[in-house]
């Protein structure tokens, strides 16, 4: 049962996708390019609802899907989102740093300009004779003070602006950076959130007491097959809630993949863990879960855990393959239970 990440799916799964993909190519004239394919198993097999409104979009609006579509929703919505998105914020950094740069010059050079012809206007009040003369020059310095003020207040109002900008883009950085780090569908940490913080805990000290726990959902297959994908998630979702609902505040839970989920516990003892865990495992098997709109039972969902204490010397490789192992010990041994890696040969409960 080896951990996998995305488009977790089952051969035959894989065969029923290809059949719809094919038939909607095919319906729609699409060419079978690798790159079209991936747009329409995307569309087919997850749940990426920005890329589905956008080729539902294209195809009521008959628009063509010739190659630069299907790469431009490829780059759009699958392989290059988050990379777009930095790029766009870039951009802007970019766009505001000139703007403001330019806005700066502009002033700086007619403050210059004024201080000349203020300089001028001094040399000409001097020699001043008559009142006539005097009244024109004052009503001169008074046009370029009020010019004066105009200009600076103007930059005011671009800094402003510009201010109300970057915090703009402060949110959508921080959008940007939570799509990163988070799965969407169940708001856990996503997989490279996990490997990143298990590996700097594994790094900051060799001493450090850790312990992983792997949980996965039993016959989750069945599951999707019986009541559909829609609900599934709402069971992963579920499911990931009650993770959050019993681990502690200093543990990271995450979506390892699929219908694999995972709790990187660090200070934490072996019983402790064995007790998050049990409660998570219960409270699962205990919950009645209902669809919402038919009140149908969709029965007991259970999900099998598997437990790993840090060893000295342990990579992540290593640290994992003892939780899985633990895991796989769980699902061989009946499902719905926790297993602990030194109880394995045991084959009992933690
Ligand atoms: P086991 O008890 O051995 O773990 O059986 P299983 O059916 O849970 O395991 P298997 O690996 O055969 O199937 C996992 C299923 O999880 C296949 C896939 O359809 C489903 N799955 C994975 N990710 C998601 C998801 O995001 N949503 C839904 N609804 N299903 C998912
Ligand atoms: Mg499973
Ligand atoms: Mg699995």
């Amino acid at each position: 049962m080896p951990f996998r990440t995305d488009y977790d799916y089952s051969t035959e799964e894989n065969i029923q996708f290809m059949h719809r993909i094919v038939k909607l190519m095919m319906q729609h004239k699409i060419t079978p390019t690798p790159i079209n394919y991936a747009v329409f198993y995307e569309y087919t097999a997850s749940y990426n609802d920005n890329l589905k409104a956008a080729v539902d979009q294209l195809i009521a609006e008959k628009n063509p899907f010739d190659m630069e579509t299907g790469l431009a929703l490829y780059k759009k919505h699958i392989c290059h989102a988050a990379l777009v998105s930095f790029d766009k914020i870039n951009q802007d950094i970019q766009r505001i740093i000139d703007q403001t740069e330019k806005s700066v010059n502009e002033t700086q050079q007619k403050a210059s300009e004024a201080s000349d012809s203020f300089e001028k206007k001094s040399i000409r009040l001097e020699n001043i004779t008559n009142l006539e003369e005097l009244k024109t020059v004052l009503s001169e310095i008074a046009g370029e003070t009020k010019s004066l003020i105009d200009t600076s207040d103007h930059f005011k109002s671009q800094l402003e602006v510009a201010n109300k900008e970057m915090e703009q883009l402060r949110k959508e950085l921080s959008k940007v950076k939570e799509a990163a780090t988070v799965d969407a569908l169940t708001g856990l940490l996503n997989r490279g959130t996990f490997d990143e913080t298990l590996t700097n805990l594994l790094e900051e000290s060799s001493d450090k007491d850790i312990c992983l726990t792997l949980l996965d959902l039993d016959h989750f297959k069945q599951v999707n097959d019986k009541f559909g994908h829609l609900i599934g998630d709402n069971v992963l979702k579920f499911t990931a809630s009650l993770l959050k609902k019993y681990s502690e505040k200093h543990h990271y839970v995450a979506r390892y993949g699929g219908e694999e989920l995972a709790i990187i516990m660090p200070d934490t003892s072996l019983s402790v863990a064995q007790d998050i865990a049990e409660k998570i495992r219960t409270s699962l098997q205990n919950s009645r879960l209902k669809r919402k709109n038919s009140n149908e039972s969709i029965g007991t969902i259970t999900l099998s855990i598997g437990i790993a204490t840090r060893k000295q010397n342990d990579t992540i490789e290593s640290f994992i393959l003892r939780a899985d192992q633990a895991l796989y010990k769980a699902k061989e041994t009946g499902r719905n239970k926790v297993i602990c890696e030194w109880a394995m040969d045991a084959i009992s409960h933690c």
